[in-house]
C-alpha cells in the first residue's frame, strides 16, 4: 500500500510529452491534432483559465508559403484559439526577431486583422533587466525581457528545424529569443567559439524562464542550411510537453538523428527530468542536418587551446556567400559580432582570421544568400568518424561524451 502510494507520487512528478500526427496545416486536422496535444498539459498545469499568457513564438522570418524558418502561421492561431477557449483572460505574442520586428512578420503571416479580432497583442521585447541565473551549468546573470516575468504563464511555441550550431533548434533553443538583442551578439562572442558552453547557455536560460506549456510545430520542418535559409521538409507531427528539454528530447528520440549537443550537456548536467509520454508521433523521415561540430572541438575531447583553435578554424565549416542571391542589404554585416564582415561594392567579404564561426550572418540573411562550406579535412574527418562509429560505436561515443551511456546516439 505505502509502495503503490510513493509510485503514484512519483509518477505524478514526471513531466509529461504528448505526440499527435497532422499531415497539413488545414484546420480540420490541425485543430484537432492541437486539442490533443494540448488539452493533457492544460490539465497536468492546472488550466490556463483566468490567467494572462505570454506566447514566445520562433518567428525568424516569413518569406513564402509554409516557410520554414518559423511556427505556421495557421498553428499560432489555432493554439491562440485553443487557449482562449480555455478560459486564458489575456494572450500578447512577445519576441525578438533580431533584424525585424514580431508585429512586421505577423503582418506578413496574414494573421494580424484576425490577431486583433481575438484581442492578441503582438509586440517585440521592449524592455530588459539583468535577470539572476541559477548557476547550475556556469552562468549567473543575463539581460532578460521583462515580460517574461510578468505573466502567470510563458506558452514556448517551436518549431522542428535545423541550426547551424545547435544541430536541431525546438523548444529550448526557441527561449534564446528572450535575450537582448546586442547581448545576444556576445553571448555568440563570448561562447560561440565553444559549441559545447553555448549549449551550457542555453540550459542556464531554460532552467530561469522555466515554461511549463511548450509546444513544436514539426508538419512541416527545416533540413539542411537551418535555421534561417534550410529546406522545408514534411514531418507530420505535433508535439507538446510541461518541460522544454524533456519535449526536445522526445522530439530527438523520434527524428531518430545523432543526439544534439544541447541534449548531451543536458545529460552531462543531470538536466532532463523524467517524463512520460502520451499520444502518437507518426513515423518521421529522416531529415539532413548541418554538418555536425568536429569530434574533438565541443564534445569533450581535450586539445591545448592553440591546436585546438588551430583545428577550430581549419575544420569547423566557413560562411561563403552565393553572389547571385546577394542583394547587398549588409544585414550579415550589422550581425557579426566580431566585425569580420565587410561590405565592398555592395557584397560582404570575409575575413576569416577573425571569424568566431557563430553563423550569425547565415541566421539573420533574409536572402539565404550566406552557405556553409565544409572543408576537405572536415570531410575526411566526418567520413572517418562515421566509419569508426560503424565498427566501434559504443566505445567512440563513450570517448567523444565522457564517457555517458545516456549520450549515445538513438
Ligand atoms: S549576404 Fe545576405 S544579409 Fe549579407 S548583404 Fe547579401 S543579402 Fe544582405
Ligand atoms: S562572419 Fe558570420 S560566422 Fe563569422 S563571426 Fe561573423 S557572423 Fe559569425
Amino acid at each position: 500500500m505505502i509502495l503503490r502510494l510513493s509510485r503514484a507520487i512519483l509518477d505524478s512528478m514526471k513531466e509529461l510529452v504528448t505526440f499527435s500526427g497532422a499531415s497539413g496545416y488545414a484546420a480540420g486536422e490541425l485543430r484537432p491534432a492541437l486539442e490533443k496535444v494540448l488539452a493533457p498539459l492544460l490539465e497536468v498545469r492546472g488550466g490556463v483559465s483566468g490567467k494572462r499568457l505570454m506566447l514566445k513564438p520562433n518567428l525568424l522570418s516569413w518569406r513564402c508559403a509554409e516557410d520554414p524558418a518559423a511556427v505556421h502561421p495557421a498553428f499560432l492561431l489555432e493554439c491562440i484559439r485553443l487557449l482562449r477557449d480555455a478560459g486564458a483572460k489575456e494572450l500578447a505574442i512577445i519576441e525578438n526577431p533580431g533584424m525585424t520586428t514580431a508585429p512586421a512578420i505577423i503582418r506578413a503571416m496574414g494573421i494580424d486583422g484576425e490577431l486583433a479580432r481575438l484581442g492578441v497583442s503582438v509586440a517585440n521585447c521592449a524592455d530588459y533587466r539583468k535577470t539572476e541565473l541559477s548557476g547550475e551549468t556556469g552562468f549567473r546573470s543575463m539581460e532578460l525581457a521583462r515580460e517574461f516575468g510578468s505573466f502567470d504563464e510563458v506558452v514556448n511555441v517551436a518549431k522542428c528545424k535545423t541550426h547551424a550550431m545547435m544541430s536541431l533548434t525546438l523548444a529550448t533553443k526557441n527561449l534564446f529569443g528572450l535575450v537582448r538583442g546586442s547581448e545576444r551578439l556576445g553571448w555568440h562572442l563570448a561562447v560561440g567559439k565553444d559549441f559545447g558552453r553555448f549549449a551550457d547557455m542555453l540550459l542556464a536560460l531554460k532552467l530561469r524562464v522555466a515554461p511549463g506549456i511548450n509546444l513544436v510545430d514539426g508538419i512541416v520542418g527545416m533540413e539542411g542550411n537551418g535555421p534561417g535559409s534550410g529546406d522545408p521538409v514534411r514531418l507530420g507531427f505535433v508535439a507538446g510537453g510541461t518541460d522544454a528539454l524533456a519535449l526536445d528530447d522526445a522530439v530527438v528520440r523520434h527524428l531518430a538523428v545523432p543526439r544534439p549537443i544541447l541534449l548531451t550537456r543536458a545529460d552531462a548536467h543531470g538536466l532532463i527530468p523524467e517524463y512520460e509520454e502520451r499520444g502518437e508521433c507518426p513515423p518521421l523521415p529522416a531529415i539532413r542536418l548541418p554538418d555536425p561540430p568536429p569530434p574533438g572541438l565541443a564534445w569533450g575531447v581535450w586539445f591545448p587551446p592553440l591546436v585546438r583553435e588551430l583545428l577550430r578554424k581549419k575544420l569547423l565549416p566557413r560562411p561563403v556567400l552565393n553572389e547571385q542571391d546577394c542583394v547587398g542589404c549588409g544585414v550579415c554585416v550589422r550581425m557579426c559580432p566580431p566585425h569580420s564582415l565587410q561590405l565592398q561594392g555592395r557584397r560582404p567579404r570575409f575575413h576569416y582570421d577573425s571569424c568566431i564561426r557563430c553563423f550569425c550572418c547565415q541566421e539573420h540573411c533574409p536572402k539565404g544568400a550566406i552557405h556553409l562550406r565544409t572543408s576537405g579535412w572536415m570531410r575526411l574527418l566526418t567520413g572517418a568518424e562515421k566509419f569508426l562509429r560503424r565498427i566501434f560505436p559504443n566505445r567512440l561515443y563513450a570517448l567523444l561524451t565522457s564517457g555517458k551511456k545516456n549520450a549515445l546516439p538513438r
